[in-house]
């Protein structure tokens, strides 16, 4: 089968440390160019803009957004009308509505819109849904702390109004939660902190309905804890190391070897051969809910060191 060609639009980390490695093992994608303001890559034509590779690069098939969220929409929308296969690196927008706007216009175009989450690629998170699918769930707790200076230096677009702050992490937790709960959550109360001189929380403490609870803190210092427990009837299932890792009342499950991007990837190319879209915009709705009815709590100004 023909490889499909896609282009990267946005070089900056995730593109280097996850796409570029996941196409370059790929057998069903070839790398035909890259559109990034201020990054080329070596042999490979790059461009500063989306619009300038389609005017030079004619056979190209798709595209993997890995900017910022706030710039995302008009990007997709563009290459949506072009035709175009896309892939949204999550958050999949800067709004939930422009997320539903670029879902309809792919149906309307029938090519592909994939709006990844790429920890729910994670290798725990299917053996968590299916075990969990028949048990009664009594709580559920998450801790999802990292530190912003080790896992985001210098990445400003965070800190502004679509950035997300410590959403940006939080939201992969609500993308596993929203996978492997055999119902949907419902926000009840949130308290979202803010640094003095930052549009986005840096730490929030979020209730659901159902005995759920979640905690986010972007100055964590030391190894990051990406960990969710849910207790049941039947004991507690653990998920740590971001889903990649399982227990039960502690002892350790194996799960498939499964690694998170080139299964985003392996996705996005059976999206591709049947012009079909995946656009789950459950976790970005959760953290809208955050935004919209949690409190808001300013706290000592952020300085990156
Ligand atoms: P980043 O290192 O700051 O890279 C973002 C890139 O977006 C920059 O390289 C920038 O290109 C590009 N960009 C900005 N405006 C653009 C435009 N108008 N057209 C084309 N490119 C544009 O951020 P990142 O960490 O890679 O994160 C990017 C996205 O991936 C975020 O949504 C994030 O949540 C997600 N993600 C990140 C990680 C991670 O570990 N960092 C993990 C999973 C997902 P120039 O530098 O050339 O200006």
């Amino acid at each position: 089968m023909a490889k499909i060609k896609l282009a990267i639009v946005g070089l900056g980390k995730i593109a280097r440390d996850q796409h570029l490695p996941s196409l370059a093992a790929s057998d069903d994608f070839e790398l035909v160019g890259v559109a990034s303001p201020h990054n080329a890559l070596d042999g490979v034509p790059s461009f500063e803009d989306l619009a300038s590779l389609l005017d030079a690069v004619t056979a190209i098939d798709a595209v993997s957004l890995c900017t910022t969220p706030q710039v995302r929409y008009e990007i997709a929308r563009l290459a949506l009308e072009r035709g175009l296969h896309v892939l949204l690196e999550k958050p999949p927008g800067a709004t939930v509505s422009e997320v539903v706007a670029l879902a309809e216009l792919a149906k309307a175009r029938k090519v592909a819109l994939f709006a990844s989450w790429h920890s729910r690629h994670a290798a725990a998170v299917e053996p968590a849904r299916a075990w969990l699918a028949a048990r009664q769930i009594r709580s559920v707790t998450v801790n999802w702390k990292e530190d912003v200076r080790v896992w985001h230096p210098g990445q400003a677009w965070i800190w502004k109004a679509g950035g997300l702050g410590v959403f940006d992490p939080g939201i992969n937790a609500l993308s596993i939660l929203t996978r492997i709960l055999p119902y949907p959550l419902l926000l009840q109360s949130a308290e979202l902190r803010f640094p003095s001189n930052c549009q986005t929380p840096i730490a929030a403490t979020l209730e659901f309905r159902g005995a759920t609870r979640m905690e986010l803190d972007f100055l964590h210092p030391g190894p990051p804890c990406w960990d969710i427990d849910v207790d049941t009837e039947a004991g507690r299932l653990s998920l740590s190391k971001g889903g990649s890792e399982m227990r039960l009342n502690n002892e350790p499950m194996s799960v498939p070897h499964r690694r998170e991007y080139p299964g985003l990837y392996a996705r996005f190319a059976d999206l591709v051969r049947r012009g079909s879209t995946d656009v789950d915009t459950a976790p970005l709705q959760l953290v809208a809910d955050a935004f919209l009815s949690g409190q808001r709590v300013e706290v000592a100004p952020f300085v990156e060191p």
